[in-house]
């Protein structure tokens, strides 16, 4: 195998494959084109992605997220013939800082299947449309159904919340009186029912929306090349804290700058914040107001 270029020289002329069925490739394309010195994108047609893992339940996902998007590259190069293929995974967890609260944390793993070489990007928003709640009125399903963005965001009904064999699920319900429709045929039948939003991106706009900014930082990421050796990705690894308070000097616990690392040859360098701010609002400095 001839090595591949190490810089955006690598991208030249080529088209990238979206390995997608959930019509992500508008929001994920795009913005690689417009970074990278692509000729186009396309969406990989005919390709089961649930098969490695649903947001509904019926599959579980095996492995972290990570993996479960670069299995789907893989997947997407494999079954297409495509050498350069993108593909996103997507979860709604607890965040971190205050784990009342459901993030969507997106990750896109671009794989370039002439030489196996793959670059990641992980975004956490807190901005996303994401919930469920067993009801036993068809007024209860209602009342979460606006408040959970519906009909612009669909929905999925199912017996219980956790799908056991021979469940039906009922998926991408966005209207009306489809979701009426299947609430009174599963009241009737179960007594009650589950009702959660469908995360699938091409039903959930918020989702789509996060995508999208996913793609547009991992373009400029990958945009960014190493000073040392000129590969892509020269991409922030960690957030420094002990950006100075502004009153009394001392280190905060906020972010003072990043660190950008280079995969290829290990390079690394401190860089300032991109909003330019050198100090803390005294507010948030433990000294000055503990
Ligand atoms: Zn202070
Ligand atoms: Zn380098």
């Amino acid at each position: 195998m001839t090595a591949l270029p190490r810089g955006p020289g690598r991208f030249a002329g080529r088209t990238l494959a979206v390995a997608t069925m959930h019509g992500k490739e508008a929001a994920i394309g795009p913005a690689l084109c417009t970074a990278l010195p692509l000729t186009g994108f396309n969406a990989i047609p005919d390709l089961d992605t649930d098969r490695f893992g649903a947001f509904s339940g019926e599959v579980e996902r095996g492995t972290d997220p990570r993996t479960a998007a670069l299995h789907k590259a893989l997947h997407g190069a494999e079954r297409s013939g495509a050498d350069l293929v993108i593909a996103s995974e997507g979860s709604f967890v607890p965040y971190p800082p205050a784990p009342f609260i459901t993030c969507d944390e997106e990750w896109l793993v671009l794989l370039d299947a002439r030489d196996g070489t793959s670059w990641t990007h992980r975004h956490v928003t807190l901005d996303c449309m994401a919930g469920g709640l067993a009801c036993t009125t068809a007024d209860e399903v209602l009342a979460f159904a606006s408040r959970m963005g519906f009909p612009e965001h669909a929905l999925v009904l199912k017996p219980r919340e956790h799908w056991r064999s021979g469940d039906t699920v009922v998926k991408g319900i966005a209207d009306r009186r489809a979701l009426q429709g299947e609430v009174h045929r599963l009241l009737a039948a179960h007594g009650g029912l589950w009702v959660e939003s469908d995360l699938r991106a091409m039903m959930n706009p918020t989702r789509m929306a996060a995508i999208r900014t996913t793609a547009e930082r991992f373009a400029r990421e990958l945009g960014t090349c190493c000073p040392q050796c000129g590969a892509v990705h020269f991409a922030i690894s960690e957030a420094l804290p002990g950006l100075p308070c502004g009153l009394c000097g001392q280190p905060t616990r906020s972010i003072r700058a990043h660190l950008r690392r280079c995969a290829s040859c290990g390079h690394f360098a401190t860089v300032p914040r991109e909003d330019g701010r050198v100090s803390e609002d005294p507010q948030h400095c433990d000294h000055c107001n503990p």
